[in-house]
């Protein structure tokens, strides 16, 4: 059974009973929303709208402001993995991804030991010698002039 799909029936038929309700008790229901939004008892119809209930419009929408900013920027750093409300600090795939050290695959969901961290650091470092070494091999010199000369060519 999907839960979500009971949660969305129920919420209808909550929303479908709160409209039943206000529509069989129109007359209080109507005077408990003009008071509350401070639009009865003033000297104008939409006076007491605007500097009561109708002021607060501005307020929201700066609130809706923040918390939208504020959303954004633990999306942003917050760790990737679907439930994690950790900060995800640890960049993997290439940084397309980042996440906290107990969904890294490297740190086998404990927090990278100083071992570790040095052996890590070690592989890469060897990864990046033999990059170097295969871009000063003569074929990879050979491409490069084949391509630096394919492209002084083009007018
Ligand atoms: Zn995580």
């Amino acid at each position: 059974m999907n839960w979500r799909w009971v949660a969305f029936i129920a919420a209808m038929c909550a929303v479908a009973g709160g409209v039943t309700a206000w529509v069989l008790h129109a007359p209080v229901v109507d005077h408990w929303a003009a008071v509350h939004t401070g639009t009865v008892n003033e000297p104008g119809p939409y006076y007491g709208f605007w500097s009561g209930f109708g002021s607060d419009l501005t307020e929201l929408g700066i609130i809706g402001a923040i918390g939208t900013g504020v959303y954004q920027l633990f999306k942003k750093y917050n760790c990737h993995e679907p439930g994690c409300w950790r900060v995800g600090t640890h960049e993997m795939a290439g940084g397309q991804f980042h996440v906290c050290y107990r969904h890294h695959p490297d740190y086998d969901g404990a927090r990278p030991t100083h071992e570790l961290m040095v052996r890590l650091h070690e592989e890469h470092a060897q990864v990046q010698a033999a990059l170097h070494e295969i871009r000063q091999h003569p074929i990879a010199k050979i491409g490069d002039e084949a391509h630096a000369s394919a492209s002084s060519e083009m007018p």
